[in-house]
């Protein structure tokens, strides 16, 4: 099996830093998240990312264009500039997911976002296989294998001194080919198995949650959520985002950010109503949204058990808590 040695990895960055825009998982600033590889990078290899790597698709800034008007004149600068060849290295199988879901969001259902189609289009995705998953992790509750991925372009296993790669997808033969003197034939090594140690049962969930949109139990689970919206920006599959304009003279510039339907701002509207005006409605759409519109609209998950907002929630709202809690409810009660 062809892979590279661990004390031989940042040759093997290296070498292709110099031919893609390479990203790679890192500390960076007290936490971490994928970036820029360069010389003296810290890696991250050993567990998943605090912060997703959904940023590099869908960043929480982003220009959309650029404007001129003068008097009754106007003019629109494009800025959906082509992007370079870039790897993204070292993502794992549940974000590998978490691209899956954005894919169907930003480019099906007769509507492309250009936005991040130039990105996706020109990122090659090396996936890595967890070992241990964390106590947190429940990617295999929700059909994602821990260990491996067919999603991505080439996938990498840790086998301890070393890497080892397999091509997924044919852009993934052909990027291991080109880089091939850079890699070892590692006889005797073997893929590495894992396995969440959380399991769930989500069999029916949809269905059920289809039945419970005016259920007691929404009451009860926003109780202590400050809507702060932690749990939405670190989600890798969250994608809600505003428009804004600034305005300098007679030039100007679009631009959207992350958005959240966390904020009581979120659904706001111009004449002073809110649909959503309490807690319990911004919490029930955040839960509706990954287990069942999504599941309803795309036949997958909207939630791929990475255990970010678990992890970070402030005040541990739990996803995996309130799964079971639903799946808890009796409905003929
Ligand atoms: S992180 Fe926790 S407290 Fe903050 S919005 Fe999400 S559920 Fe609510
Ligand atoms: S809802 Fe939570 S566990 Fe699910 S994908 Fe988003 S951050 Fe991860």
């Amino acid at each position: 099996m062809l892979g590279v040695k661990k004390n031989n990895l940042n040759n093997f960055l290296e070498k292709i830093s110099s031919g893609y825009q390479l990203f790679v998982p890192a500390e960076v600033e007290g936490t971490t998240r994928f970036t820029a590889y360069q010389a003296g990078v810290q890696l991250a290899l050993e567990r998943n990312t605090v912060v997703p790597p959904k940023e590099l698709f869908f960043p929480q800034t982003e220009h959309m264009y650029c404007y001129k008007a003068h008097k009754q004149e106007a003019a629109v600068e494009e800025i959906a500039a082509a992007c370079e060849p870039r790897v993204l290295f070292g993502a794992r199988p549940c974000d590998v997911q978490s691209l899956a879901v954005l894919d169907d969001v930003f480019l099906t259902k007769g509507y492309e976002d250009l936005f991040y189609k130039n990105k996706r289009e020109n990122t090659l995705v090396i996936a890595l296989g967890c070992r241990k998953p964390e106590p947190t992790c429940f990617c295999s509750s929700l059909g994602v294998d821990p260990s491996g991925t067919e999603l991505a372009d080439v996938m990498a296993w840790d086998a301890g001194e070393a890497l080892v790669f397999e091509a997924k997808s044919d852009k993934g033969k052909k990027f291991l080919e080109e880089n091939s003197a850079q890699l070892e034939d590692l006889a005797g090594v073997t893929q590495p198995t894992a396995e969440c140690t959380m399991v769930l049962q989500v069999e029916g969930l949809t269905a059920k949650l289809q039945k419970m949109f005016e259920h007691s139990l929404w009451n009860e689970i926003c109780k202590k959520c400050l809507n702060c919206g932690t749990c939405t920006y670190l989600c890798p599959t969250c994608h809600c985002f505003d428009i804004q304009g600034k305005t300098r003279g007679e030039s100007g510039v679009k631009f959207r950010c992350w958005d959240s339907c966390m904020y009581q701002e979120y659904t706001l509207m111009a004449g002073g109503h809110n649909p959503r005006p309490s807690k319990k409605e911004r919490v029930r759409q955040r839960f509706l949204h990954k287990l069942q519109y999504i599941p309803e609209r795309y036949g997958k998950w909207g939630c791929v058990g990475c255990g970010r907002c678990v992890v970070k929630c402030p005040v541990n709202v739990d996803i995996t808590r309130i799964i079971k809690q639903i799946g808890e409810v009796s409905l003929d009660a």
